[in-house]
């Protein structure tokens, strides 16, 4: 995903090598590439803006020490302020004390959720929790049966309002409300034991006021431990627009990064934490749903400087 951004630092970085002091006019024209290479990629502006002020001051006022020579040093700080851009410190999830923790997914259609849902239910399966799946997005006919298949695959059971099991073709249960489906789940969590809950919603192709109100509705009704926020990484620029819309109508917790064995330039995505001051928690990165770790702000940076 990263991979233009990666060679594009690098090289930036190559050109230091053979200084021996630098100059502030060489501090200039580095910064000046990292600020490129990072529009190129499609980080937002504003964050590429407070990015290369900080690695500017922060190269200035280096002090010139005996480990590091002038190129290393400055490869230490691109590579503090991209950690900390990424959101700082792993974050792991958030248990809730008395279980079931509730995971409500909210994005777009297509974003990625679904799939997900499947991946972190498999992940949580490994870690010992007992996780129930509820398909609560019942926009698409086939949403639900897509989360039946994902958790049949993950080996976890999904609570879903589907025709089939009423006997009837036509009739939803719980009248297709999306509130009193999550509902039951969590009554069922509770009952059947089950100790951690991930609440799958639908999306739509674009922000609007009726998604906004949907997933509300539902976070009001299971006051979720975590709020997983999931952003397809190729949408480029409108990555950061989509997160804050999300951020200031439903509000979120934590952000997943999907579709990052992508090519496309995947800046934007970058950018998310850094604009909403939520972290990135995990990534997906294929189809399949071991396809999926927990994100690492400072493996990812080391990746990127790699
Ligand atoms: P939802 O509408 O948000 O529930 O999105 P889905 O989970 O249905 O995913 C939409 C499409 O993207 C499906 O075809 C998935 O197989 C695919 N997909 C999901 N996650 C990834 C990923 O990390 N990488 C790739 N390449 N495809 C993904």
């Amino acid at each position: 995903m990263f991979a233009t951004l990666s060679d594009r630092l690098t090289s930036t970085f190559k050109n230091l090598r053979t200084k021996g002091r630098l100059s502030e006019a060489d501090i200039d024209a580095t910064v000046r590439e990292i600020r490129r290479a990072l529009l190129d990629a499609d980080v937002a502006v504003p964050v590429v803006r407070s990015f290369t002020g900080a690695v500017r001051e922060r190269a200035l006022s280096a002090e010139v020490s005996g480990a590091l020579n002038p190129a290393q040093q400055v490869v230490k700080i691109v590579n503090e302020e991209l950690v900390a851009i990424l959101g700082g410190q792993t974050r792991t999830l958030n248990l809730a004390k008395n279980p079931p923790t509730v995971i409500l997914l909210a994005g777009l259609q297509g974003a990625g959720k679904t799939t997900l849902a499947g991946k972190l239910a498999l992940h949580l399966k490994g870690q010992g929790h007992t996780p129930l799946l509820v398909a609560a997005d019942l926009q698409r006919p086939n949403a639900v049966t897509q989360l039946q298949v994902v958790g049949e695959r993950a080996g976890v059971p999904v609570f879903a309002p589907h025709p089939g099991n009423q006997g009837s073709d036509d009739v939803l249960p719980f009248g297709a409300d999306p509130v009193a489906v999550a509902r039951e789940g969590l009554a069922t969590a509770k009952s059947k034991l089950h100790d951690v809950l991930i609440v799958d919603t639908a999306g739509r192709l674009g922000v609007d006021a009726e998604l906004m109100q949907q997933a509300s509705d539902i976070r009001d009704a299971l006051d979720p431990d975590e709020i997983l926020f999931v952003i397809d990484a190729m949408i480029g620029q409108d990555a950061v627009t989509t997160a804050q819309a999300f951020a200031d109508g439903v509000g979120f917790t934590g952000v997943v990064l999907s579709k990052l064995d992508g090519d496309a330039r995947g800046g934007a995505a970058l950018s998310v934490a850094s604009v909403t001051g939520k972290p990135i928690m995990y990534a997906s990165t294929g189809e399949k749903l071991t396809e999926f770790e927990v994100f690492h702000p400072d493996r990812m940076a080391s990746r990127i400087l790699d």
